[in-house]
Parts: structure tokens; C-alpha cells; sequence
């Protein structure tokens, strides 16, 4: 780490920033340096580089790899061989990442320094956001964190998620206090491994300090959510307890319950009033800021795939206060802050920090297009300082705990440069998630044409809540099959009804929309080879992508850092959702193609 300090306040942290990113190629050449000189008497080091330490030869000599290529140190070490084969300093844990690999979780190395590094971002955080909101200080955050249970590796050592890795170390539980992070929710109530009971106890200490809390949010937009649907399910209950001053019977963790008697010390029936006359409220349109009146933000990650749960954030909120994301982050390293927080969040860029790990960027086709058996071109492949703006990239990780040259996977685009740093906004994930025939259709692709789709509906007063989708090769032409959930957007957010409302021509002119907007191989597949059939939208049972989650977590998903899938496979999800559904609609004609293009 780039000296040892971790903790910045106010003006401070912002000349940290400012330094940082003004001689960003310079720390980034010194981080590389640094992790060749620690690591290169590994045996992945002396493999590729045979000793030697010149940042030249690390690029000329390190392949560019997948997790195929790293999987089998990983294995190596996790079965209990010294992980001195590809670290120069001891992994204490493997963080569990959301990505699969053949069905099986990937796990990255991690060693102890790299919470340092974590704490250290987290600290730039607050100084950033009171440059736009004062008074930050003056009451207390509502976050709705996390953990999931961890499992212990042949080897010893903990297989966790990168957050519960976190929230289980002692920068977390022993942190100092801080007017800026008065956390609502006690240390014991996020510890809990009991996602419900988790949940219900963050909300409860949410509600008791309702008329103090000046932040709301969870990592990514999708817990926040199902922390909202659960708060629908459950405020009599919330309430009730705050009225009774005693802990509903259901919570049974013995940690929770002593640390909320603290909170529960005697009956608020005042409290417990205005709850109950907001949440009676037919309409949850604007619920957060009459439950938390004070707040001036919501905080959650909205870019990427979470960028869909915007609209519903907005409905939530009643669109007066700012929705932000802080931090792009992920297992094999955390990336980046937003300078920016008050911007939309379709309009976020992230400012990558030079002293994180050594970044590099593989230069995509418009087409996005860099496949993983693909050999990445030698050219194509650019430092942090010298990336290009408008294009799109897919980012290279080399970390200190034995990483090197290793492919995210995420797509991001250079939207300029803050000093000498690169600020790139979150495209998608890089991989193909559908594909019949010649055609092969990304997250992005497949994000862009459901757009089109949700305008649409959104004109008839449909919202669409969520959606993953199916490459049904079952028959012949196989077609794409999209799972949606809709609700019926009048004054109430209504549930329920309006899958049986619906007319089929509007769920059909969306199948034609989708279609229209996918891209030209699928248009042409569809049309002109006929080797895909139309496409079909399955509509289903209010609720079935609340049991999808609980499908994938009991699976071994992390509640924080569950994303929808966009995709699902042959298995339990994809039998789960069929076997809700309560529509099936087609395209009712073929796509526009233009055979000339
Ligand atoms: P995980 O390895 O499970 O921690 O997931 C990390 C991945 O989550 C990243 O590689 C991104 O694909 C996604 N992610 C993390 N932060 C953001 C963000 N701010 N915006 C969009 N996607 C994000």
C-alpha cells in the first residue's frame, strides 16, 4: 500500500484523491513494481517471468488469463498447498465471487493487507459525498448489510464473500466511532447469518431511530429492494414491537436479541403510530422519506444490471431525493469511487484509484466482442493513464495476492479523465448469455432491446420488475424465452393483478420490439436462416423472483451481493419459474432485417 495511512477527513481525503489520481501512471508503474518484487519467487512468476523484474518483461511474458487458467493454483491452495505458489505473502481467505465458472463458484486469493486497502477506500467515501451534502454528520445511516455463511477449504482457510470478509474483520466490528457512519443497525444484528432475521432486526433499528437517520441503503439496489418488499410484509409486526418495547418471539438468534434489548428498553407507542398510519397507506409511492424523513439520499449500487431497479428506487423514494452510487468494487479488487455522487445514476462514472492494484485494459470492438478463447492481441492491451475516451474496455486485475493479468470479465467505457485517472462508466458483464444458433446476444444487448420493451409497457402503465431469460433449445428452431414479472403502475404499486389484466397484443408487440432491437446475426438467424424461432415472453406469478432469490441464496448466493440472474440454465431456477408462469406470448411476426447490411 501506497503508505500506511488509512483514514482521511474532510479536506484531507480530498487532497488524497487529488494526488492520487495527478500522478496515477506514476503509482501505477511503482504498485506493478512492487507486487513483481514481492511476488516473483512464485512458482506462477517464475513460470512466465524466470526471475525476472522488469515491468517490460511482466507484459511481454505474463499471459492475459481466465479463470480457467487460475483455477487450478486456486484448487491447489485451497486443498492445503502453500499458497506461496502464486503469492509472496500468505492468502488468509478465498473470496467467494458471484461469477461461476462451469457451475462452481470462483473463488479469489486474498491476504491480510488487502483489508487495509478496502478500509482505505471506504474512508474516501464520506469526504466525497459531505463535498455535496453537509451535514452527514448530524444523525445516523441506515445500511442494510449483510453476511453469508462462510465454508472452511480443505486447507484451512475461510471461502467467504469479499463483504462478509469485511464485515467480520475488525476494521468493521472494532472500528472507532464515527459521526459520519453512526450505523443504525448494531454489529451483531449485521453478523447474523440468518438473512430473515438479519433483516427484520436492521429494519426494526431502523425504524426506532426513524427521525435520525440521514443515509438509506445496502450495497446493491436488488437487497435494498427485497429489504423494502420484506418491510411490506412485516411493518405490523415492526411496529408492534416498537409499541410493545419487546422483540418479536420469531427472532431467535441470542446476539440479536441482546443487542436489540438495548434498543427496545421500554414501550414506544408513538413511534409505533405514525408507522402504522405511513405503512397502512395503500400507496408506497415515496414510502422511504415518509418512514425516514430526514433522509437526504439513497445509497445503492444502481449501474450495471442494477441499473433496472432505478424506476422502482424512484417510486420508493418519491424521485425527490438523489439516488447514488459511491464505489465499483469487486472480489479480485475494489476499483473505483464517483466523484460525482449526485448525478443520476445513468449518467455515473467511476474514478479509478491508481494504488488498488495494477490495472490494464483489453481494447474491445464496437461490438463489444473479446471472447474468452479469443487470444487477446498484444496491442489491444493499454495501461490506467492510457485509455481512450468513448471507447470500451474490458479490464485486466494484477493484484499483490496473486492475480496476474486476470480477466474481470466487466465491460466498462472511458467517459474522460479526472486529472490523470480514468473514469469509465459500467457497461455490463462480458460474457454471451444467450446464443441459439450463430447469434450470440450479452447482458448489454439483451438489457438494450428489454429497454425498448419497458417503454412500451411503461406507456400503458405497466412496470416491468424484473425479468432473466432462456435460450429453449427444447424444439426445433430453439428460441429465446424471457421471464418477466410486471406490476400495474396506477396510484398503488399493485401486485397481482396485472399479469391477468394484460392484453396479449401489448405483451406481443414487446416480443416484436425485442426482437427489432436485438442484433443484426439474430435478426438474421430469425428471419433469414430461420435457425431461431420467435421469441417468447413467459409472464409470471407476482412474487416468483422474491423465491428465485431464496432458491439461488439457500444455494449458496450471497444475499449482498445477489444479482438477478439474466440468465438461467436447465435446473431448479428454470423448473421454479416455469412453473409459475401464468402467460405465454410470441412474436406474432418476423423482425425487420435488412439482408443488405
Ligand atoms: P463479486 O465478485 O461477487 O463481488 O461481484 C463483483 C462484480 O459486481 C463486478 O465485477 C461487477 O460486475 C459488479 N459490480 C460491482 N460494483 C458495481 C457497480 N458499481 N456497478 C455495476 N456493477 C458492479
Amino acid at each position: 500500500m501506497d503508505g500506511k495511512k488509512l483514514e482521511f477527513k474532510g479536506e484531507e481525503a480530498l487532497r488524497e484523491l487529488e494526488r492520487l489520481t495527478t500522478n496515477a501512471r506514476e503509482l501505477q508503474e511503482a504498485i506493478l513494481r512492487d507486487i513483481i518484487s514481492r511476488n516473483k519467487e512464485t512458482e506462477y512468476l517464475r513460470k512466465y517471468m524466470m526471475g525476472a523484474e522488469d515491468i517490460s518483461e511482466f507484459k511481454s511474458m505474463v499471459p492475459i488469463v481466465t479463470y480457467e487458467h487460475v483455477q487450478p493454483y486456486i484448487e491447489r491452495i485451497s486443498n492445503g498447498e502453500d499458497s506461496s505458489i502464486i503469492s509472496g505473502h500468505p492468502i488468509v481467505e478465498m473470496l467467494r465471487s458471484s461469477g461461476t465458472t462451469r457451475g462452481k463458484p470462483r473463488l479469489m486469493p486474498s491476504i491480510a493487507e488487502d483489508l487495509v486497502r478496502r478500509t482505505y477506500m471506504y474512508n474516501l467515501l464520506m469526504p466525497i459525498m459531505s463535498k455535496y451534502m453537509p451535514g452527514l454528520d448530524k444523525g445516523k445511516v441506515m445500511h442494510l448489510l449483510f453476511i453469508k455463511a462462510e465454508t472452511i477449504l480443505p486447507s484451512g482457510m475461510p471461502a467467504r464473500s469479499v463483504l462478509t470478509s469485511y464485515y467480520k474483520s475488525d476494521h468493521f466490528r472494532c472500528r472507532e466511532p464515527d459521526p459520519f457512519n453512526n450505523l443504525t443497525s448494531p454489529n451483531e444484528v449485521i453478523l447474523c447469518p440468518d438473512s430473515r432475521q438479519s433483516m427484520y432486526c436492521q429494519l426494526l433499528s431502523g425504524l426506532i431511530h426513524r427521525h435520525s437517520v440521514l443515509r438509506l441503503g445496502a450495497v446493491f439496489a436488488s437487497a435494498l429492494l427485497r429489504s423494502i418488499t420484506f418491510l411490506e410484509q412485516n411493518w405490523r409486526e415492526l411496529a408492534n414491537d416498537i409499541r410493545l418495547g419487546q422483540l418479536n418471539p420469531s427472532i431467535t438468534d441470542q446476539a440479536c436479541r441482546s443487542a436489540m434489548s438495548h434498543m427496545l428498553v421500554s414501550p414506544n407507542l408513538t413511534i409505533a403510530d405514525e408507522i402504522e398510519s405511513i405503512c397502512n397507506n395503500a400507496c408506497w409511492r415515496g414510502i422511504l422519506v415518509y418512514l425516514w424523513p430526514k433522509v437526504k439520499c439513497i445509497e445503492a449500487v444502481l449501474t450495471g444490471t442494477m441499473a433496472q431497479y432505478i424506476p422502482m428506487l424512484e417510486f420508493y423514494s418519491g424521485g425527490g431525493i438523489p439516488l447514488v452510487c459511491t464505489m465499483y468494487a469487486s472480489s479480485e479488487s475494489y476499483f473505483g469511487v464517483n466523484l460525482n455522487p449526485l448525478c443520476h445514476p445513468n449518467d455515473v462514472s467511476y474514478t479509478l484509484l491508481p494504488n488498488m492494484a495494477y490495472l490494464e485494459f483489453i481494447e474491445l470492438d464496437n461490438g463489444l466482442r473479446c471472447g474468452d478463447e479469443e487470444e487477446v492481441q498484444k496491442e489491444k492491451v493499454v495501461g490506467l493513464a492510457d485509455v481512450k475516451v468513448g471507447k470500451y474496455y474490458e479490464i485486466v486485475v494484477t493484484t499483490f495476492a496473486g492475480l496476474y493479468r486476470y480477466r474481470v470479465g466487466d465491460v466498462l467505457q472511458v467517459t474522460g479523465f479526472y486529472n490523470n485517472a480514468p473514469q469509465f462508466k459500467f457497461i455490463c458483464r462480458r460474457n454471451v448469455i444467450l446464443s441459439i444458433d450463430l447469434d450470440k446476444t450479452n447482458e448489454e444487448d439483451l438489457h438494450k432491446s428489454i429497454t425498448v420493451a419497458k417503454e412500451i409497457l411503461e406507456k400503458q402503465n405497466y412496470l416491468l420488475t424484473e425479468y432473466t431469460s432462456y435460450a429453449d433449445s427444447s424444439s426445433v428452431p430453439g428460441h429465446y424465452v424471457l421471464f418477466w414479472e410486471i406490476k400495474l403502475m396506477s396510484e398503488k404499486l399493485e401486485s397481482g393483478k396485472a399479469q391477468s389484466l394484460v392484453h396479449p397484443e401489448l405483451i406481443e408487440s414487446c416480443c416484436i420490439a425485442i426482437e427489432e432491437s436485438l442484433d443484426y446475426v439474430y435478426r438474421r438467424c430469425r428471419t433469414n436462416d430461420r435457425s431461431v424461432g420467435p421469441l417468447e415472453i413467459r409472464l409470471l406469478e407476482c412474487g416468483t423472483f422474491e423465491a428465485l432469490m431464496d432458491l439461488l441464496i439457500s444455494q449458496g448466493s450471497s444475499i449482498n451481493q445477489y444479482k438477478t440472474p439474466r440468465c438461467v440454465e436447465p435446473g431448479p431456477a428454470l423448473d421454479l419459474l416455469n412453473s409459475k408462469v401464468m402467460g405465454s406470448f410470441f412474436s406474432p411476426k418476423d423482425p425487420a432485417w435488412n439482408a443488405g447490411l
